[in-house]
């Protein structure tokens, strides 16, 4: 038997309230009626550019042939170049990979990244396959969606189940049609082939400063704000530590395999160490167990959901005592635990903004590569600080303006510039 290639997640143990993306489409439209957006460009933006499926077939190690089914969607192309994650996994659809897509598309105009939206998918197990069947599966389905794929055209990043040496066999499969190197068509690869410093922690860093401005709006500072992270991967641990650095105090954190208390503050460093080792939370001894749901309802003042979506449902909003929540991941709040939210005056960062900092540095990392010139770390994390902050304060100000919630406002300002940008271009026919 080979080793699995990438170590699947478990499967989320919440029931969902609602799916997400339909949750998403419905905050679409609500911020397209508030826009008076006029009804032909309403059409145009609900629906997708162009929806790929391809059949994957490879050669298993065992010598027999196995077909999967590939996706990519390019929802909006009308800002720029196409960007969004490619996912390996059982649950891959159209309908999902299409949403995820326009939910890209909505998150690169509201940082003003010059970007459309895409998302693509292979419905397959990698926990099931050896890491040269996942390579296989790789380079196959690039070489099924070659046409879309380009710096130009649609520029793919990890996602779910997928990693840097994923993109880095993208990259190679590409450039091998190509006939030379053309590093900037993925990003998210590995530092060595073209990807960017900072990329790594973007994310993280990214909650961290709208965390700190909202604070800041709130009349509170990041200097002893007590703070809970759900999620100790990649966005959440880095959220935690780089809050602790500016002076947070991290009271409570949680990762699929346990949850943890400490009123007077865990020590990020020291459990980031401790998973590094032991690949989970479980075990650490300097904190109080507690139960996963206790984490978001803890006395806090930001929490902080980077984990999975649909976390924050009507059932447990009521109890959150949080003044700030940052949503790191994609979707964590259900819209019926929005109102309920908005009712107790809780100051939401919405994902599309809060977790942004992600692609401005994919962004970056492209720009990098078209130059054939790289930055160093402090001058991408000054760059992604100046963009955060801009665009956090421009959706402050749509809020205010319109006397909505930040939520809305975010869609708001996104669907505007994409529609401002085909309102310029004009419609061909
Ligand atoms: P990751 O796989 O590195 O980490 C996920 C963490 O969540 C793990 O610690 C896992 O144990 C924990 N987790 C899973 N289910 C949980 C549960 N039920 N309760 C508590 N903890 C649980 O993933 P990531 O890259 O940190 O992404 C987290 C979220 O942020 C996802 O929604 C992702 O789509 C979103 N996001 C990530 C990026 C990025 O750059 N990594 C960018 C934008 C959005």
């Amino acid at each position: 038997m080979s080793e699995p290639a990438i170590i699947r997640p478990d499967k989320q143990t919440f029931l969902a309230e609602e799916n997400p993306f339909e949750a998403m489409m419905e905050r679409f439209d609500h911020a397209a009626k508030l826009l008076n957006l006029d009804p032909g460009l309403y059409k145009v933006l609900r629906n997708p550019e162009k929806q790929i499926i391809v059949s994957v077939p490879i050669v298993r190690d065992n010598g027999e042939v196995e077909v999967y089914t590939g996706y990519r969607v390019l929802y909006n192309t009308s800002r720029g170049p196409a960007k969004g994650g490619i996912r390996f996994d059982l649950n891959v659809t159209l309908e999902e990979v299409t949403a995820l897509a326009a939910w890209m598309t909505w998150k690169c105009a509201l940082v003003n990244i010059p970007f459309g939206g895409s998302k693509g998918g292979v419905v397959c197990d990698p926990s099931a396959m050896s890491m040269a069947e996942l390579e296989r599966v790789t380079r196959r389905y690039t070489s099924g969606i070659i046409e879309t794929l380009g710096p130009d055209s649609d520029v793919p990043a990890p996602d779910v189940n997928t990693n840097e040496r994923v993109m880095a066999w993208i990259m190679d499969t590409y450039s091998m049609h190509h006939r030379h190197t053309v590093t900037a068509v993925v990003t998210g690869k590995p530092v060595a082939m073209g990807g960017s410093l900072g990329r790594r922690e973007a994310t993280g860093r990214g909650c961290m400063i709208v965390t700190r401005e909202a604070l800041a709006q709130l009349g509170m500072s990041i200097v002893g704000a007590k703070v809970a992270v759900q999620g100790f991967g990649n966005v959440g641990s880095i959220a935690a530590e780089l809050m602790a650095q500016a002076g947070a105090t991290i009271v409570a954190v949680s990762d699929k395999s346990t949850a943890l208390h400490n009123p007077h503050g865990l020590d990020v460093p020291d459990m980031m160490r401790w998973v590094r080792e032991k690949r989970q939370l479980a075990g650490y001894p300097k904190g109080e167990t507690i139960t996963h749901d206790q984490v978001l309802t803890v006395d806090c003042d930001v929490l902080i959901p980077a984990a999975t979506e649909n976390v924050i449902s009507r059932k447990n909003a009521p109890h959150i005592k949080a003044k700030i929540i940052c949503e790191g991941a994609n979707g964590p709040t259900s819209a019926a635990a929005d109102k309920i939210l908005e009712d107790k005056g809780v100051f939401v960062i919405p994902d599309i903004l809060a977790n942004a900092g992600g692609v401005t540095v994919s962004y970056f990392e492209w720009v990098q590569d078209r130059g054939g010139y790289f930055w160093d770390e402090e001058t991408v994390n000054r760059r992604l600080e100046s963009i955060m902050v801009r665009s956090f304060s421009e959706v402050m100000a749509m809020a205010a303006r319109h006397k909505v919630a930040n939520r809305v406002a975010s869609y708001m300002l996104a669907i505007d510039r994409v529609a401002a940008m085909h309102r310029l271009r004009g419609m061909y026919a």
